[in-house]
């Protein structure tokens, strides 16, 4: 296995620096982690950063990191998500072998080990509603207060706990908690619930449960059974860690494992909550769960990020304690770095302006050479057909320049990417005013882009031969949101960024671009990276801009730095 990153410079941080530690003192074995998703939604960055922590570490210490789905919430749960989150860590560049798991795989030992509980004095079934148990919990101040059915007997417990899972009781009607300490300064400690009954079919055990057991009780439990060693979480659940403590005590569990908790990430113009994603999917903000303006990974792959580029940002992004917000443009950066040295060069006008050279003969057209990628020599050159008619940047041209544009204008001499110096004779208008065609000349003596008398010009354009042009939808993005950090409150969907999708209709590619391949990202000349729309057709080709050329993180930067 391994990812194969070209960047494999040590990683230390705080979790890396106890897993060393308990290597060395042979306080484990071997290092076994796992990514736990609840299989409620499709993953996101953040999700990322957690896989990049949990494989990685398996990765680089001669582990293992198992993929197990916490499904023990049947009512939230389908089963194509659980398909789709296999596929986007995979796809991420991970795997994780024969080591799949799910928590219900654990049911019948959860349950017994919940009957051991309640034989050993230590968990009661509760018949308070959930409202009361909630008024009964007390609060950050107050102690709260036992349950009048705290102090049943064993044998009472045991046939309520048998009858709760035959089916036998409404929902809410009963929970089992844990006895632990109703005055605890630790509310999680304050008789947690372990068990709760729900009557919906799960997608896995189907009809054959109607308990299932909390977050709590199957989350350290299932570490313990699968031999995890290290039980990494964001910091949400450090106040659970005493109660993942007392229950690995008060179990006859084969193994040992320890939580360690690190900050969630955070992501600059987007929002990071599965529940507010699927808010957005269902109420049709976006075109659904891979719409390239979500920041789910199925969406990231769409737009055209690399998994490698994810992978680095994960890298750069660490791992820590403390809680912050990335830019975004710390992603685009990354994406932008990887792909200048993999994505091939083409030429793509997106604002096509027509063009036509009078003094190219008609009929006529050539074969010009271009580079793939100045970047990388292997990529080599290919051949990109040039003649009378051609399509420019409509924002390359301009009647009235200010004085530091270098582009095309009446009377200026441009070159056109490594073809030929052309000169603006006249900006052909329509009635309104609207400049509709350009007629130019073009000097013979230029061919290749430069002129054998020495002459300079001061722009260089790209272009597309009219002719041999294909036709595309091309996709530009910005952020789904307009603010820095959006509000994540009931309000948050007037935040989304009403210019965040922007369709181009009739841009004009080079024509190698119609054979290009799903998944291959690829530059066009001055315009970004991008890559072909899953929707793309030969007969209907959409291209989705994954990043702008532009560097937004470097200024970002410059500016920190003052
Ligand atoms: P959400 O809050 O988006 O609903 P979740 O934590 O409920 O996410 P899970 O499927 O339970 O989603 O998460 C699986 C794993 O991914 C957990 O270990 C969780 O801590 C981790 N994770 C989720 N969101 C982030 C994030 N933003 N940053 C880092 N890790 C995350
Ligand atoms: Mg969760």
């Amino acid at each position: 296995m391994g990812t194969g990153d070209t960047n494999t410079a040590e990683l230390r941080d705080f979790i890396r620096d106890i897993v060393r530690g308990d290597l060395e003192a042979g306080r484990a074995a071997s290092v076994v982690t796992r990514f736990p998703p609840e299989p409620n939604g499709h993953l996101h960055i953040g999700h990322a950063k957690s896989i990049c922590l949990n494989f990685g570490i398996a990765e680089e210490f001669g582990g293992r990191c198992h993929l197990r789905y916490d499904d023990t919430n049947p009512a939230k749960e389908e089963a194509e998500f659980i398909d789709a989150i296999a596929q986007d860590v995979r796809w991420l560049g991970f795997d994780w072998g024969e080591h799949r798991y799910f928590a219900s795989d654990n049911f019948e030992q959860l349950y017994d080990w919940a009957v051991h509980l309640i034989e050993a004095g230590k968990a009661y079934i509760d018949d308070q509603s959930g409202d009361e148990i909630r008024a009964n919990r007390g609060t950050l101040s107050e102690p709260g207060k036992n349950s009048p059915w705290r102090e049943r007997t064993r044998e009472e417990n045991l046939d309520l706990f048998a009858r709760m899972r035959a089916g036998e009781f409404d929902e809410g009607a009963r929970v089992l908690r844990a006895k632990i300490d109703m005055g605890s300064g630790n509310i999680n400690l304050r008789d947690p619930v372990l068990y709760r009954i729900v009557h919906a079919p799960h997608p896995r055990t189907g009809e054959d449960w109607h308990i299932y057991p909390t977050y709590d009780f199957a989350h350290g439990q299932s570490d313990a059974i699968e031999g995890v060693t290290h039980s990494l979480c964001t910091l949400e659940f450090a106040d659970h860690r005493p109660l993942y403590d007392w229950l690995i005590d008060n179990l006859p569990v084969p193994a040992r494992p320890r939580q360690y908790e690190f900050s969630r990430l955070n992501l600059s113009h987007t929002v990071l909550s599965k529940r507010r994603l699927i808010e957005l999917v269902e109420g049709g903000h976006v075109e659904g769960w891979d719409d390239p303006r979500m920041p789910t990974l199925s969406g990231l792959r769409r737009r055209g990020y690399p998994p490698a580029a994810i992978r680095d940002f994960a890298r750069r992004v660490g791992v820590t304690r403390s809680d912050n917000v990335v830019e975004m443009a710390l992603l685009e950066h990354c994406a932008r770095e990887l792909m200048n040295k993999t994505a091939e060069r083409r030429m793509a006008v997106l604002h096509p302006l027509k063009v036509v050279i009078e003094n190219y003969p008609e009929g006529r057209w050539e074969d010009i050479e271009a580079i793939n990628n100045p970047e990388d020599g292997r990529a080599g050159r290919r051949k990109v057909p040039f003649s009378r008619v051609i399509y420019i940047e409509r924002d390359d041209f301009m009647k009235d320049p200010p004085r530091k544009f270098f582009r095309l204008a009446p009377g200026r001499e441009v070159r056109l990417r490594y073809a030929y110096f052309i000169t603006c004779r006249e900006a052909v208008e329509d009635e309104a005013g609207d400049i509709v065609e350009l007629r130019c000349t073009y000097d013979p003596q230029t061919r290749g882009g430069n002129a054998p008398d020495g002459r300079k010009v001061r722009g260089t354009i790209h272009w597309v031969s009219a002719q041999h042009a294909a036709n595309a939808q091309v996709r530009l993005y910005d952020t789904l949101f307009s603010e820095v950090e959006p509000s994540t409150g009931d309000d948050f969907l007037a935040g989304l960024n009403p210019g965040s999708l922007d369709v181009l209709n009739g841009c004009k590619l080079e024509p190698a671009l119609a054979h290009a391949a799903h998944g291959v990202p690829v530059q066009f000349e001055r315009n970004g990276y991008f890559c072909l729309d899953e929707t793309s057709t030969p007969e209907r080709l959409v291209f989705n801009r994954t990043v702008p050329l532009r560097d937004s993180w470097a200024k970002i930067q410059a500016r920190a730095r003052g």
